[in-house]
This record gives structure tokens, C-alpha cells and sequence, in this order.
């Protein structure tokens, strides 16, 4: 689309016409939660005020409205991500959970013992660490960790090296929170897979800035979470490859995962419904194939265009800046991490609130990462399609501000 223009659709957001401290609202902290738009906030209250049932249990006509529509919205996604079949989307309640939802049936699969290897990067969320490390303690497993270069980036001879008969699970996010890294992740899974391990990826900063054919990534499990696309909170996907998902056994037992219960033997349900135990966030997953609507109405390759400018704009004019450091390399998605010497980001962060510009401080659930690079945390603004060159420039006009007040 040629006529991308943000002014319209910030139109769409009514929650970015607010004052913040009595100034304007520049909202940069995309990659910790997107705003949502008129769009979406329909269907959630549309959903609510004309469709509410149960799924898939009842004969009565809300009932049947509202498992249409629910799987519908798994068809969007499937549609979306170009999954192999609707099949393979596990609803979930977001990024987290679903990488949960991995470790656990895998834990359960007994694929993974004692003396085998999963393999992570220094770049991952918490998300993507700690659920592994919960695994490797329950199975006897080790963990080893993909190094990041200085600019920012995986070591990808490193990582070759890691590969052996050992390695089981291969886990890494596709484009970093904090740093705004892109990894290369048809070359990490397409590796993983030659040495015999399940590959996973953390999408959760590529779905909202970029096209996923998960039929390209060629990945086993891909994760992420709706609320960072444009979506409510409390709703997310796990892809997984269906004869993966046929294989491996459930993890939360209760409705829906089962086809038939007595008390001396359970027979469960078969892919998707086998992994989704209970009533799930129904309004969630149709307000999440409308974010996708919405998106792909605008374009994702518009949008990645648009956010491309912005992040180059934002790189160029936050380094004339004194005693900046900014952190990742050159062609970041998503978001920009920079500290300035002698200042703590989070006295920083504060500063700016009261200009009302919302930028996220600290370790951005990425402790390793910090460490790696011996520090506490950075600043990090991260945008979204509805940003704009004009709260570049607020941006940097209230970084110099603060620089004067705290030096
Ligand atoms: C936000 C995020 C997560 C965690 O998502 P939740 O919605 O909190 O479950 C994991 N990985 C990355 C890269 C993220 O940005």
C-alpha cells in the first residue's frame, strides 16, 4: 500500500489521543504491549454483547455461533502464519505459556534424558529461558547457551560448534526484545534440524513487524503472544508441527483435551484440542484474527516500511547524542536500546515520563543479555505502526533536556 499514513491510522487508537502530564502521549514501549484499535475493541465487545457461549458443547444456537466464530479465528491464524493446516494453532494465553506448553509436553514425551542437550541463545526473553532450565532440571538435561557477539548478534560459528547428537531442543526468538537483533532463523532451524533437534521459535517480536511463513521458517513450534500485535492481553498462539502435535502427549488434563473419560483410562482428543484443557479466552482469539484483519488491511510489508524509517531515523538523530551508547547492530526491527554514560537509564526513564514520552527502562526481562554486556538494564524505545517521525523528534528534544537536568 502507498499511502501509508500514520496520522490516519492513529485515528484508529483512541488511546493515543491522551495527555500524559499534560503533554501528548508519545507511546514507545511497543515491545512490551501495542495499544489496540477501534477494530478490535468492537469485536471483543461485539463478542460479548451478542455471541457469548460456551464452545463446542452445546446443541444451542449461541453455542454454535460462538465455536464458529472461535474456530474461524484459528483459520484466520492458520491463514496468517501459512501454517500447514488450522490444526497446527494451539490457542493459548500468550507467548509465555506456550513455550511453557512445549517444555512440558516434551518434559512428559520422555524425548529428552539425562546427558541430552537443549540449546538457547544470550539473547533470549525469560520466557524462552527459564521454562527450559525447569525442563533440564526434571530430565537431567544440560542447557548451552548460543553466544552474542559484541554488536549484538548470535555467534553462528558458536553455535555450530553446540550442534551434536546430543542437542534435543533448539529454542531461540526470532527478533530480540531488548536489542532489536534479527536472527537468522531459517539457517538456525534448518542446522538444528540436519543435527536431529526439535526446532523453537519465539516469535513474539516478529509477528507484529514482519511476514511469517512458518511453511519458510521450516520450525517445529513457534510462539507468541496477541496482546504485542495489536490484540487484548491473555490470549496467544503455539503453532506446532501436526505430526509433532499427533505424537507428543498432552500436559493440563480437564474439558475439551479428551475424547472419552473413565475412571481406569482417558482417551484424549486429537490436535489442537488435545493441548487446549478447559474453556479458553474465546473473546481473545476472535479479537486476535481481527488484529490480523486490521493488519493486513494496512499491509504488514507497509508497516515494515514505515517502522524501518522510523528506527533508522531514530538510530541516526539518538546518536549525535552525548555519551550514547546504543546497543545491537544497524538493521534492528522493532526497538532501539541505548544508555548514555553517568546517567541510570531508570532516572532517565523518569524524565521522560513527565514529557510524557513512555519508553521502557531496565533489564526488559533479559537478564543474561545485560550481563553479557555489563550492565543493568538500557532504555528502549520500540514502535509500532502507528508511530511517527514527529515523536522521533520529541524523543531526542527530550533525551537533550534530560541530559542537561542530569549532568
Ligand atoms: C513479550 C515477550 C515474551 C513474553 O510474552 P508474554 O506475553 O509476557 O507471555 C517472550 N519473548 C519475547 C521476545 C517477548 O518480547
Amino acid at each position: 500500500m502507498s499511502d501509508f499514513d500514520p496520522a490516519r491510522i492513529r485515528d484508529d487508537f483512541p488511546i493515543l489521543g491522551q495527555e500524559v502530564h499534560g503533554k501528548p502521549l508519545v507511546y514507545l514501549d511497543n515491545a512490551a504491549t501495542t495499544q489496540k484499535p477501534e477494530q478490535v475493541l468492537k469485536v471483543s465487545q461485539e463478542y460479548y454483547s451478542s455471541l457469548n457461549a460456551n464452545i463446542h458443547r452445546g446443541v444451542h444456537h449461541l453455542s454454535q455461533l460462538a465455536t464458529a466464530a472461535h474456530e474461524d479465528a484459528r483459520r484466520t491464524v492458520a491463514t496468517h502464519l501459512n501454517a500447514h493446516r488450522p490444526e497446527e494453532i494451539i490457542f493459548t494465553s500468550g507467548t509465555t505459556d506456550s513455550i511453557n506448553l512445549v517444555t512440558n509436553i516434551l518434559s512428559r514425551s520422555g524425548k529428552i534424558s539425562s546427558g541430552d542437550e537443549i540449546i538457547i541463545s544470550g539473547l533470549e526473553h525469560h520466557s524462552n529461558t527459564v521454562p527450559w532450565q525447569m525442563l533440564c532440571e526434571q530430565v537431567g538435561a544440560q542447557l548451552r547457551i548460543i553466544p552474542v557477539l559484541e554488536n549484538g548478534t548470535l555467534d553462528l560459528d558458536a553455535f555450530e560448534n553446540l550442534l551434536s547428537s546430543k542437542t534435543k531442543v533448539v529454542s531461540v526468538n526470532h527478533v530480540s526484545n531488548a536489542f532489536g537483533t534479527v536472527n537468522n532463523v531459517i539457517h538456525i532451524c534448518s542446522q538444528a534440524k540436519a543435527a536431529g533437534a526439535i526446532t523453537v521459535i519465539d516469535g513474539a517480536q516478529s509477528i507484529p513487524h514482519q511476514v511469517i511463513d512458518l511453511q519458510l521458517l521450516d520450525c517445529d513450534f513457534y510462539a507468541f503472544s496477541g496482546h504485542k500485535v495489536y490484540a487484548p492481553t491473555g490470549v496467544g498462539i503455539l503453532y506446532g508441527r501436526y505430526d509433532l502435535l499427533a505424537e507428543l502427549p498432552p500436559w493440563r488434563g480437564g474439558g475439551e483435551m479428551i475424547k472419552e473419560v473413565t475412571f481406569d483410562h482417558t482417551t484424549y482428543n486429537d490436535p489442537p484440542y488435545k493441548y487446549e484443557a478447559g474453556t479458553p479466552n474465546i473473546e481473545g482469539g476472535i479479537a486476535l484474527a481481527a488484529a490480523f484483519d486490521y493488519v493486513n488491511n494496512i499491509g504488514i510489508n507497509a508497516i515494515n516500511a514505515h517502522e524501518t524509517r522510523l528506527i533508522q531515523y531514530a538510530s541516526e538523530s539518538l546518536s549525535t547524542l552525548p555519551g550514547i551508547t546504543l546497543y545491537g547492530p544497524e538493521n534492528r526491527v522493532g526497538a532501539i536500546s541505548f544508555n548514555f554514560d553517568g546517567v541510570h537509564h531508570f532516572d532517565m526513564g523518569t524524565l521522560l515520563d513527565q514529557m510524557g514520552l513512555a519508553l521502557r527502562t531496565g533489564h526488559h526481562c533479559c537478564q543474561p543479555l545485560m550481563a553479557r554486556f555489563g550492565i543493568t538494564g538500557t532504555l528502549r524505545a520500540s514502535f509500532a505502526a502507528y508511530n511517527t517521525i514527529e515523536e522521533i523528534d520529541l524523543l531526542t528534544a527530550g533525551l537533550n533536556r534530560a541530559l542537561d537536568m542530569l549532568r
